[in-house]
């Protein structure tokens, strides 16, 4: 199924099969006697993580020592190796050569380069899949995958698995206590890969299995799906299928199970071998890297059991993608949607994660991203840090001469002479470690939260309702409507707990469930203010309509019902607001609820189609809070307007005004609080700061103004 990625309120849409197709990706502290990642966040004991994806597989042995002088020269603390040479680690079935990695790991941790090994199950070698041709993944089509390429494997087939866990059992009993090494990432980016999910055999019969499991009965499954309709009642596990083409579209309730499945087959997956680096190499941490924000997989469930989450960034090479699609996009989008994806990848454990493959020149497989301008390599890096990343891996030390990414650029050039960033690389590393690690594992705070949920977006994937609605561009334009604020901006789960948010927006919150609509109105009545997005409330969890007027178990809370509810094919509708937001209008795009308040206070109304004169958007007065619907797709500056009005009216606190296209975070720890000004943007600007403040970098002090040159990034403190 095509989606787009994002639209509106400043961020534009790339196609995700684009994205997925064209992508590959997106401490000086070896001997630590401590488990590293069992203590709390901000104990000294935790390393510096600004190192460097490096393949001594790829490089003649004669280079390794060179290679090892240079990155430590360059001021890197780690490397990230091995994470698709299982083909040298492995040659044939159970014969394992691990001499050359000892040998290259020893090599750097004599230069004092600490080591993250990658367990290679992203890239069987031929001989496996040769061997055991059923290890192949069936895209939705119902075609098998081929050999030849990469991340073309089933995470269901047992085999797979098996072979998997092998090879890193061999890996963790061969360093577990080889100095320099200090820890895993498992696989390589889970969420990419040629399709969106595996259709074959073994994963129909690992679902069926786990439908058993979460249902324990067929009746119950029977219920649940409404199988009666198109003659669907299964009398067996067995009969189960897997939502391929199949002459009308599959029962909505078993393909959202599938998604769910697959989610869980491929955190499962991780699982397994973790299972392993846990036993057997208990002072590591482990992780995994994926490209975040891509609703292939429940991010939350995949890293749950693992130390931090890890994230591959490639901005160049998504404005690489975005400009091939030919839409038109403002200058900042790509910045915002990279943000957006940082403050994903923090929220997915709630604490600071590993930037494990940062974009340090040309990127591309078959085609070049553009050349990084002088100084976006660095802001990129900040970019990271000031949404809470707390390492960087630039990726990756030299370019390789073959293979399929040959013109993916590292570090090092094709004839190994210094990438035209390399100096500013080893400039942005030496400025970091400078601000040193309490900056590094410090918070972030927010006042504001971003609800997003899985089930929503697979449930509006599977049905749209309008074909060009998606869950990911309406969480895009509602982040990219609020962000501005510069008040910090958390992503949350439904379930999660959202007591510290002032405010919480649920863009098309289409699945609700009886105990999360029950933790809303606790939210709402302690004081919180809940803004929900058209279309909510609209199904249960198994995906059937709800049976009470819409928005179904939030309508009390809202104060409001849904009259009608209309998809705009033809030109935008309009809508003019009213109390809090009279003065304005704005156009409403793909989607209209027509609203029936019941108590709550009409905000909004429609101005032009069949439904002029209804509501459109109401406010509800609950205990010490106030709920909010939204039913129009109100888009572009009108969105922003709209939400941000509602951020004032819950008391958030916008610090200082910045320039379009310059973001404005804060990190926090022990009393000392960290603001970064990044302009992303080729043009300088300034910025005015409240109050003096001192460059963290340089120690120049600001009373007032700050100069910023184009693709500048600056971090102050106060005082
Ligand atoms: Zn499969």
């Amino acid at each position: 199924m095509e989606q787009d990625l994002v639209t509106e309120a400043g961020v534009r849409p790339v196609s995700r099969r684009a994205f997925i197709e064209g992508s590959l990706a997106v401490v000086g502290a070896a001997g630590l006697q401590l488990p590293l990642w069992a203590q709390p966040l901000g104990r000294p004991v935790l390393p510096l993580l600004f190192g460097v994806d490096y393949y001594p597989d790829h490089t003649p042995e004669s280079l390794w020592e060179e290679d090892a002088r240079m990155i430590a020269d360059a001021g890197l603390t780690n490397v990230r190796i091995a994470e698709f040479a299982w083909g040298l680690m492995e040659p044939s079935e159970g014969k394992f050569e691990f001499g050359w990695l000892k040998k290259s790991c020893d090599i750097l941790n004599k230069n004092k380069i600490a080591i993250i090994l990658g367990t290679p199950s992203a890239a069987p070698p031929p001989w496996l899949s040769k061997k055991y041709p059923e290890i192949m993944e069936v895209d939705e089509k119902g075609q098998k995958l081929h050999t030849g390429g990469r991340r073309f494997t089933c995470p269901s087939n047992k085999t797979y698995r098996r072979l998997s866990v092998a090879i890193a059992t061999e890996m963790a009993k061969n360093f577990s206590d080889t100095p320099g090494v200090i820890g895993w990432q498992i696989d390589n980016e889970m969420t990419l890969g040629s399709s969106r999910r595996c259709y074959c055999d073994y994963c129909q019969q690992g679902f069926q299995d786990w439908v058993r499991t979460k249902y324990g009965s067929l009746d119950k499954v029977n219920q649940a799906w409404g199988t009666v309709f198109w003659s669907q009642t299964y009398t067996d596990f067995s009969q189960i299928p897997v939502p391929l083409p199949s002459g009308g579209d599959p029962n909505p309730g078993l393909a959202l199970d599938y998604d769910r499945y697959q989610s869980y087959a491929n955190a499962s997956f991780i699982e397994e071998q973790l299972a392993v680096l846990r036993k057997l190499c208990p002072k590591h941490f482990v992780t995994t890297n994926n490209v975040s924000l891509l609703d292939v997989i429940d991010l939350r469930e995949h890293y749950a059991k693992l130390d931090f989450a890890s994230l591959d960034n490639y901005p160049g090479f998504f404005d690489m993608l975005m400009r091939e699609s030919k839409v038109e996009m403002p200058p900042d989008a790509i910045s915002a949607m990279i943000a957006m994806s940082h403050d994903f990848a923090r929220c997915i454990k709630r604490k600071p994660f590993m930037i494990m493959e940062e974009q340090s020149g040309k990127a591309g497989q078959k085609t070049f991203s553009p050349q990084p301008a002088p100084g976006q390599v660095r802001l990129w890096t900040y970019q990271a840090v000031a949404h809470g990343a707390m390492g960087v891996n630039y990726f990756r030390w030299d370019t390789a001469t073959f293979g399929a990414e040959e013109y993916w650029h590292g570090m090092l050039n094709h004839d190994r002479s210094k990438s035209p960033a390399f100096e500013e690389m080893k400039q942005t590393v030496r400025e970091l470690k400078g601000l040193g690690q309490e900056l590094l594992y410090s918070e972030y705070p927010a006042e504001m939260a971003l609800v997003f949920d899985y089930n929503s977006s697979w449930a509006v994937s599977i049905q749209p309702q309008h074909f060009a609605l998606s869950y990911m561009n309406q969480v895009t334009a509602w982040y990219g409507s609020i962000s501005p604020n510069h008040s910090g901006v958390d992503f949350v789960a439904p379930d999660g707990d959202w007591s510290a948010y002032k405010i919480v927006y649920a863009p098309l919150a289409h699945v609700i469930t009886a105990a999360q609509a029950e933790k809303i109105k606790s939210y709402v009545q302690n004081g919180g203010v809940f803004v929900a997005g058209f279309r909510s409330g609209v199904k249960n969890e198994s995906s059937q309509m709800v049976k009470t007027p819409l928005p179904g178990l939030l309508a009390e809370l809202m104060g409001t019902t849904v009259e009608d509810y209309v998809p705009i094919y033809g030109a935008k509708q309009s809508v003019k607001f009213a109390g809090m937001l009279a003065g304005w209008a704005a156009e409403c795009g793909l989607w209209a609820d027509v609203l029936k308040p019941n108590g709550a206070e009409v905000l909004g109304t429609y101005t032009t189609g069949s439904y002029a004169g209804k509501p459109a958007i109401t406010m509800n007065n609950v205990g010490k809070g106030k709920a909010v619907y939204v039913g129009a797709d109100v888009t572009g500056e009108g969105l922003a307007n709209l939400l941000g009005k509602f951020a004032g009216m819950a008391g958030v606190k916008q610090s200082l005004q910045a320039p379009r296209g310059v973001e404005v975070t804060v990190r926090r720890a022990g009393g000392k609080e960290w603001m970064f000004l990044l302009n992303n943007g080729a043009e300088a600007t300034s910025v005015t700061v409240p109050g003096g403040f001192r460059d963290a970098v340089s120690g120049k002090a600001y009373s007032e103004k700050v100069e910023l040159k184009g693709f500048d990034a600056r971090v102050l403190l106060a005082g």
